[in-house]
């Protein structure tokens, strides 16, 4: 079978392919695997010669009143669409797997963590730097997708690859959305019809940042404000954060000068759903 719950035998396969000719692309994912997840496999395989796909809802990266109960489970469709766009071994473990008795050991990438998602999340990003650190041990790629979805994640990532000397290329694949801009996302299934029919404003807003950006507004404040008018017209969305951000050191930017990349991310609650989009921009 394909799909392989103990670490053990993961790091064999890993390792037999490791020493063969071809490369090992890795995507960690939380399953519920949607287009945005399809879109990162089918890079993988296109940049790799093996493609394992890891599936791990990582308790370790929820806060104690976040949804990690909840949180949308369909192993059975995420290993038919897993190995429908080319991966090649499904990597499943357990929680106990990952974090045995006695497990004392985390990464935290320090400043970067504490910021946008981490702030309003805090150990948020401690889980997330720890697991992949784990899932790159197990696995042994020399290639791992991410979703510029995630674009903290990507940041923390790469910082984390450089900082403890992992031999691991970062690729990122663009955000996939539905027709309407809404970010594919598992927690997408959590939107009442209402919910769901206001969530495109997400995207709208930052279409709208980045047409006033172009037109020449140069003044951060601004741009949001605008932003949290266009949404708040928007009956069940509460705004959590945005931000107009340097891409590196995530600091919020005070004025947007020529020739930099800027981030501009939010944080958006339809109900009980907490939804995150971004736009990246030169400018
Ligand atoms: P998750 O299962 O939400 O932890 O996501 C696993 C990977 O898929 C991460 O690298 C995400 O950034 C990426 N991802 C999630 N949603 C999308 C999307 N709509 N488009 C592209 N990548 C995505």
């Amino acid at each position: 079978m394909r799909t392989i719950t103990s670490i053990d035998e993961m790091q064999r396969i890993a390792d037999g392919r490791r020493s063969g000719r071809g490369t090992v692309g890795v995507v960690p994912t939380m399953g519920y695997l949607h287009d945005g997840h399809a879109s990162l496999i089918r890079r993988a395989k296109e940049i790799t010669d093996f493609v394992i796909v890891t599936i791990f809802v990582n308790p370790a990266q929820f806060g104690p009143n976040e949804d990690f109960n909840r949180y949308p489970r369909d192993i059975k469709r995420d290993t038919e669409l897993a190995l429908g766009h080319g991966a090649d071994i499904l990597f499943v473990p357990g929680a106990g797997e990952i974090y045995p008795p006695g497990y004392s050991t985390s990464v935290e990438v320090e400043r970067l963590s504490g910021k946008l998602e981490g702030k309003a999340r805090p150990g948020h990003f401690k889980g997330v730097a720890t697991v992949v650190a784990k899932l790159f041990n197990i696995t042994k790629p020399n290639i791992a997708v991410f979703g510029q979805k995630d674009a903290q994640q990507v940041v923390i990532i790469r910082r984390m690859v450089k900082d403890l000397n992992f031999n691991i290329e970062i690729v990122v694949n663009p955000t996939v959305r539905e027709a309407d801009g809404l970010a594919l996302s598992s927690r997408n299934v959590y939107l009442s019809a209402q919910e769901r029919s206001e969530s495109p404003v997400i995207y709208a807003s930052l279409r709208q940042a980045e047409a006033q950006i172009r037109g020449g507004t140069k003044d951060p404040l601004t741009i949001k404000e605008n932003m949290t008018k266009l949404i708040s017209e928007r009956k069940s969305a509460a705004i959590e954060y945005i931000s107009i951000a340097d891409t590196e050191t995530l600091d919020e930017l005070g004025t947007l000068n020529q020739g930099g990349s800027v981030l501009i991310s939010l944080a958006v609650r339809f109900g009980n759903t907490r939804l995150i989009d971004n736009l990246l921009m030169i400018i």
